[in-house]
């Protein structure tokens, strides 16, 4: 694994995400390794040759230079800052660096509302400043609930069993959570495992569809083909069949409701 640190010159930047106006990516690349990750994208922005998963740029200096950044502005920034588009906020070397937790305390000095989405539960460890701010959330997000296929689609983060665990702590300590069911792949994520088994641990969740048409497709087909040779042509046809999302979509407003939850989004590409 190769860490290094990078020079930035800002970190807040502005953002096309629905319902978040800005993103902070205190690191490039992730760690984390999710076979389907979109963001290994990134690596065209960079000079890394290196498959994604296996690189990590720390962004030196981020908290001071979004100190400054904040303190510069005419008006105070009272909009969410979202974490992260491209990396995970808690991947483990955030163990070492504590990147995020130093931009939340600056977050927190200057007001900014912030929520965060992480496949880690590693964020237990910053429950003490996320109490803090006025309406902070977090959000973790889901393949599978089965902990042996997350080793296989998502080598390095925490098991999902860890990760429901965390959402309960959060929540028990009056941090507002949500689960986010993403990315789903037809034949593979199990709708009903998942909503049966975030019960009691989040009030909302989400669904984003797995996007087949994107450069992370290669990885998710091979390593589907692993498992079974079957599997990634089925995943891509249902994908594909607009009657299998409808379906899905009805599927989670019902199932939600019957384990006290709201569903409130369904994303397809
Ligand atoms: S945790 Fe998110 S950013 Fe990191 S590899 Fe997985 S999908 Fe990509």
């Amino acid at each position: 694994m190769g860490i290094q640190s990078i020079e930035v010159k800002g970190i807040l930047q502005k953002s096309k995400i629905p319902g978040a106006n800005y993103v902070i990516n205190p690191y490039v690349g992730c760690v984390h390794g999710c076979v389907y990750c979109y963001a290994r994208f990134m690596r065209r922005f960079t000079a890394h040759t290196e498959p994604w998963g296996t690189f990590l740029d720390v962004k030196a200096d981020a908290a001071r230079i979004l100190d400054k950044q904040l303190a510069s502005r005419r008006k105070p920034l009272r909009e969410e800052v979202f974490f992260c588009s491209v990396t995970d906020p808690y991947q483990p070397p955030e163990r070492r660096y504590r990147q995020t937790r130093k931009i939340l305390e600056v977050l927190l000095k200057h007001e900014v509302p912030v929520s965060i989405l992480t496949k880690s539960d590693l964020v237990l460890r910053d429950k003490d400043i996320l109490r803090q701010f006025h309406g902070a959330t977090v959000g973790l997000s889901f393949s599978t609930v089965d902990d042996r296929l997350a080793r296989i689609l998502e080598p390095r983060a925490s098991l999902p069993s860890r990760r429901i665990r965390a959402l309960r702590e959060l929540r028990d300590a009056g941090i507002d959570t949500w689960a986010f069911l993403s990315p789903f792949l037809p034949g593979v994520s199990d709708l009903d495992a998942q909503v049966a088994a975030l019960e009691g641990a989040v009030d909302e969740f989400g669904v984003e569809a797995i996007n087949t048409r994107g450069g992370n497709w290669i990885g998710v087909e091979k390593t589907l083909a692993g498992i079974d040779p079957a599997l990634p042509d089925r995943c891509k046809t249902l994908s594909r069949d607009p009657a299998f999302w409808k379906d899905l979509e009805h599927r989670a407003r019902r199932l939600g409701g019957e384990h006290r939850m709201t569903m409130t989004g369904f994303y397809r590409h």
